[in-house]
């Protein structure tokens, strides 16, 4: 299953700030794109994000609603104040974490965490623990904090790689000797920071991960996260697994988490990115007008995206009078060698299809 946390971790991207009305419009349309889980807010950090926790909570979503807390009775007694169905409790266990952060002993750490899960559960809550930095805390003492947790009923078990350092193959490794030895449920929580999130998270489904945590666009601190439309739509097209997602709804949500957000998408951006299903190669074009398939891997209306033929530099004539035919103009060959002189001159971007036939009709056109 997929937990989104556009609304806390993407919204901790440097710079970005949901007004209440913004999450309330990105939680509906998560909610309607099919997510499950919707992770809403941290509700300590201000008056604001308390009361988006809050309205989201009492939207009515099909999602379950959860919100982020410390391992702290108050973190968790404002949460159950947003009427939350569940939270996600964190520590840290990594000697890093210990050393510079929490200044406490493993077993200090351990017990505040437990403490926080059985408070949680005794309130009724949907709880997942989460181990910060889990992918450079040892392994036996990340196994010591799940299976405690395990002892004391929580829900679900979270592995975060707070820092984006671990590869595919130790995430494989890492989720499978966890599950040989765990019966609570697992999640991944990636990050970026080597352009290896979606694929850490894979390796983790791959061996046998519960649930997996992504933001919409990938937004989410430094390099940010596993990105909600590449998982899905990987899992969907690599995978064979149906998740039961409206999938063209991926494309919308990624416009408008980018316009809310402010955060520009790479147009390289897979999925959703403006480039996702642009062909301007001669070669590419001619091709893909007959077969799509032959250079794209899926349609792009399964994700809600367009694809665009342009024209520039490397443009071919049969791709130019495939097009224009199309539009009801057709070319002689001497006709269309001067086009295409004339598009390959154009030093800067490319021409559309709709500017390609402005420029047919004004330079060489015959219309029949
Ligand atoms: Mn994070």
């Amino acid at each position: 299953m997929i937990y989104d946390t556009t609304l806390r971790d993407g919204e901790q991207t440097p710079g970005v700030s949901f007004a209440v009305e913004a999450k309330l419009k990105i939680a509906r349309m998560l909610d309607e794109l099919g997510v499950p889980q919707i992770e809403a807010g941290f509700p300590v950090v201000s008056k604001e994000e308390w009361q988006a926790v809050r309205a989201i909570a009492s939207e009515g979503l099909n999602a379950e609603v959860l919100c982020l807390a410390r391992s702290m009775k108050s973190d968790i007694d404002e949460a159950l104040s947003c009427d939350v169905d569940g939270v996600i409790v964190f520590i840290a266990l990594s000697p890093l974490h210990l050393k510079y952060k929490l200044k406490m002993p493993v077993s200090r750490a351990i017990e505040l965490a437990l403490d926080a899960v059985e408070y949680a559960k005794d309130h009724g809550l949907f709880v997942q623990l989460s181990a910060e930095d889990a992918t450079r805390t040892p392994l036996t003492r990340l196994y010591r904090l799940f299976k405690h947790a395990e002892e004391v009923s929580v829900d679900r078990a979270g592995i975060a790689d707070t820092a984006g350092c671990i590869t595919p193959t130790g995430m494989h490794r890492l989720v499978s000797l966890l599950k040989q030895k765990l019966k609570v449920k697992l999640s991944v929580h990636c990050h970026n920071d080597f352009g290896l999130a979606t694929a850490n998270s894979l390796a983790a489904y791959e061996a046998g991960v519960d649930a997996i945590s992504v933001t919409v666009n990938g937004i989410g601190e430094r390099c940010g996260n596993a990105a909600l439309e590449e998982v899905v739509t990987a899992l969907y097209c690599l995978y064979g697994v149906d998740l039961g997602f409206k999938l063209h709804l991926l494309k919308p949500l990624s416009d408008m988490v980018a316009a809310l957000s402010g955060v520009k998408r790479d147009p390289f951006k897979p999925i959703v990115g403006e480039h996702a299903f642009k062909h301007e190669s001669g070669i590419h074009v001619a091709a893909v007008l007959k077969e799509p398939y032959t250079y794209e891997p899926y349609d792009p209306s399964l994700v809600g995206n367009r694809r665009a033929i342009v024209f520039g530099k490397h443009s071919g004539i049969t791709g130019i009078r495939e097009i224009l035919k199309r539009k009801g103009i057709v070319l002689s060959e001497a006709e269309s060698r001067v086009l295409l002189d004339g598009v390959k001159k154009i030093s800067k971007g490319y021409l559309t299809e709709e500017q390609l036939t402005m420029l047919a009709l004004r330079e060489v056109a015959t219309i029949q």
